[in-house]
């Protein structure tokens, strides 16, 4: 069972001041969340998590994290501008970008982040553009199929990211010689993993790594950066990860491949994004049309410009209808959105209590991918992004955008002055 963590009560409450559609953060359960990797890693001297910002771009969560210990891992300008803009800075940021515009390496090294290079050809690049820094990064993909368990895999070999083996020993080699001192080993091979095996198994192919160019370059490992992909549970009777489990199990590895080739010292860094907040949000709509033709429709005044997920992968997100938490799911709908789009539906075929107009819908496990996806098709525009904070009370931690947002990049001319 999945349970809201915000009532009917309180959403009426909420909508005196803030109108449907709205994205709602919770702030206990993303701090308690935090303290759960920390504890997990605590193993580990040097742990750190590095939010991955595109999951909810946010200062406010990104204030809560950094109270939290997290620092940011970033892969563009205006990231890499939220995370200056709430104080972070040096080792605090993580830069893995890839295919990475003019300028924004720039950018990264001003503010003493790290820079993960994707690629060989980047040493270059990074080199002309703003010099070898002296602690640095390079992404790794094993190529071929990468299967963790119970079926979950994916294919790097297909993927546009990273070195390959050979790639990373020279360039460990060729960073060397430009005056790069300490180093890092980063690899993100599998999305949304819901198993507890996949972070120990990354972590035993990047110790080995670690271990052979160690070997072959003499390069002083600094990290290892086991990145994101850690899952979370979208469907209600799916069991979730169990991150102390998943610590351990990197922990075991470290014991078994670093500490005996002298590398106990190496910190290991994550970068999560979908586990850090996906859970502890939820996206608010109300019911506003039903329709009856060949199936049942609940039109919601929200739509996939606040949460595309359903339309750009077929994912899943559960729906409580507030109010109804304890009634039969005697009813079969696709909960729709207004776009004009036939993909536009949150559910399809969905069993749920009976819904009626003014009724309102959590959508379950926005918190990440969920607003930061949006955009703006049909004209619609972004909704405001509220946090029930750890006392209960809510605060607007982004306005719901007005046609005049929508309208500002026309600011040049004056055809749509009037708006
Ligand atoms: C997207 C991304 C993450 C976060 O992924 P999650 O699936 O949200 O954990 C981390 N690192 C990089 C480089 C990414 O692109």
């Amino acid at each position: 069972m999945k349970k809201p963590f915000v009532t009917l009560e309180e959403v009426r409450d909420i909508v005196k001041t803030y109108p449907t559609p709205f994205h709602i953060y919770d702030e206990k359960g993303i701090r308690e969340n935090a303290r759960k990797l920390k504890a997990a890693f605590a193993w580990n001297k040097g742990f750190k998590e590095y939010f991955a910002v595109k999951a909810t771009p946010n200062p406010f969560i990104l204030e809560i994290l950094k109270e939290e210990g997290c620092g940011t891992d970033c892969s563009s300008l205006t990231e890499l501008m939220m995370s200056e803009a709430i104080g972070l800075q040096g080792h605090d940021i993580m830069f893995s970008s890839n295919e990475t515009p003019a300028g924004e390496f720039t950018k990264a090294r001003e503010l003493g982040g790290i820079i993960n290079l994707d690629d060989f050809t980047h040493i270059d690049f990074l080199k002309e553009e703003c010099g070898i820094p002296e602690t640095i990064c390079c992404r790794y993909n094993p190529g071929g199929v990468y299967e963790v368990s119970n079926g979950i895999m994916d294919n790097p070999g297909d993927s546009k990211y990273g070195f390959t083996k050979e790639q990373i020993i020279e360039g460990y080699k060729k960073l060397m010689s430009l005056g790069a001192k300490n180093f890092g080993i980063h690899s993100f091979l599998v999305s949304n993993t819901v198993t507890n095996d996949y972070y120990p198994m990354l972590a035993r192919t990047l110790f080995e790594l670690a271990v052979e160019l160690k070997e072959k370059t003499g390069a002083n490992i600094t990290f290892i950066n086991l990145s994101g992909g850690v899952g979370i549970p979208y469907y209600p009777d799916q069991e979730g990860n169990d991150i102390m489990a998943i610590g351990e199990g990197v922990r075991k590895a470290f014991e078994e491949i670093m500490v005996p080739a002298g590398l106990g010292d190496v910190a290991i860094f994550t970068e999560l994004g979908r586990f850090m907040l996906a859970p502890y949000g939820h996206l608010v709509t109300k019911a506003i049309h039903e329709k009856h033709i060949y199936k049942e429709y609940i039109g919601v005044d929200a739509c996939a410009v606040n949460l595309m997920r359903p339309a750009m992968y077929g994912a899943y997100h559960h729906i409580t209808v507030l109010g109804k938490e304890d009634a039969p799911c005697d009813h079969v709908y696709d909960v729709v959105g207004s776009l004009c789009e036939n993909n536009d539906k949150f559910a399809i075929d969905r069993k749920l209590p009976e819904i009626e107009k003014g009724d309102y819908l959590v959508i379950h496990d926005t918190g990440a991918h969920g607003f930061a996806m949006g955009y703006n098709y049909n004209g619609k525009l972004k909704s405001a992004e509220l946090l029930k904070k750890t006392d209960g009370t809510i605060q607007m931690i982004r306005r719901a955008e007005t046609p005049s947002d929508y309208f500002a990049t026309f600011d040049f001319c004056d055809v749509l002055k009037k708006f």
